[in-house]
């Protein structure tokens, strides 16, 4: 019989009547009835009752280290949140907990108090993707709406639908038809570059630019942060006057340049004025390749807590190997 463990943290999938409680984890299973299927053995873990969004970094590290425990002692585990930060729980448990085990993460979109709640089917098609032994050895999964997707790929990307998860730029893994998962491809490789740690003292600043920016809140990064992912404009461009403060950032702390786009990779020899990918690149800044913003600021939260930095400043070769590692030119 496979044996999957249950958190639960909250979210939509518990915020019947929309206040500010959520059911317990025992109320979110019991909506599913008999469908949890008699081969499985479930195990429950109630682990936070919040929204998504006040999740912290304290509830993400422990949450990792009870997964950790948890797929060691050879159980599947479900995940179950809000949808809001859903991809950065997923992506940060893909980074901290490299295992063959299926770890899936799972939500809804629709209060279980409305009509049409999708709380117990993701819920029971992510249940089916845990205990399947096709499922391992893929990293971790965001099941929702009948979809597979990679932890490195999902991404919410409707306020309302539910089928509101997609992976640009890839495509989901796979899906669940008649209850039963169906993987079509599967990600090369794990998603951790190396073993990685996660302290939640460390801070990585996220800046979006928009049209305009005077770099105002770069001060800000100097004095308070211990690195920046910028989401920059298309490919990985910035205006030509934020290219001295960016580069004179980049000899401090470490400063990944991602896409505010929400698809596709940064270039690296496209564009060569000021301001360019080029530009920035040869000043110093870490290409994030594929990786959207958010998930390039717990990557390089965890590559900080993992020993890339030191007194004597950061390890720049480091941090771009584990950005490379991700950009799918490993496989060329
Ligand atoms: N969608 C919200 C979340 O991500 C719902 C909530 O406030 O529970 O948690």
């Amino acid at each position: 019989m496979a044996r999957v463990t249950v958190f639960t943290l909250g979210g939509t999938i518990s915020a019947r009547g929309g206040d500010a409680t959520r059911m317990t984890g025992t109320e979110v299973l019991a909506e599913l009835g008999a469908a949890t299927g008699p081969d499985l053995d479930v195990e429950l873990r109630d682990f936070r009752r919040v929204p998504s969004s006040s999740l912290s970094f304290e509830d993400l590290a422990e949450l990792a280290d009870e997964v950790r425990a948890t797929v060691a002692a050879g159980s599947g585990v479900v995940v179950v949140q809000g949808t809001d930060t859903l991809e950065e729980t997923a992506f940060l448990l893909d980074l901290l907990c490299t295992t063959e085990q299926p770890v899936v993460v799972t939500g809804a979109m629709r209060r279980p108090d409305l009509p049409g709640a999708d709380g117990p089917a993701n819920l029971a098609a992510a249940l089916a993707v845990a205990a399947a032994p096709g499922c391992r050895g893929l990293g971790v999964l965001v099941v929702l709406a009948d979809e597979i997707h990679a932890a490195r790929f999902a991404h919410k990307s409707h306020t309302t639908s539910v089928a509101t998860f997609a992976s640009p730029g890839a495509g989901p893994l796979g899906a669940v038809v008649e209850g039963e998962p169906r993987i079509l491809l599967r990600p090369a490789g794990a998603a951790a570059p190396c073993h990685l740690s996660f302290d939640p003292a460390v801070r990585v600043a996220l800046l979006t630019l928009s049209v305009g920016d005077r770099g105002d809140l770069l001060d800000t990064v100097a004095e308070r942060y211990d690195g920046l992912v910028v989401a920059a404009f298309g490919a990985g461009h910035v205006p030509g006057w934020l290219v001295e403060p960016l580069a004179a950032l980049a000899e401090r702390m470490p400063v990944v340049l991602a896409s505010r786009t929400g698809a596709g990779a940064t270039l690296s020899h496209t564009y060569r004025g000021p301001g360019s990918e080029y530009d920035l690149l040869h000043r110093g800044l870490v290409p994030a390749g594929p990786l959207a913003p958010v998930k390039a600021r717990l990557l390089l939260h965890a590559l900080l807590s993992s020993g890339a930095k030191g007194p004597a400043g950061y390890d720049r070769p480091r941090i771009s190997a584990a950005f490379a590692h991700l950009d799918g030119t490993g496989l060329a």
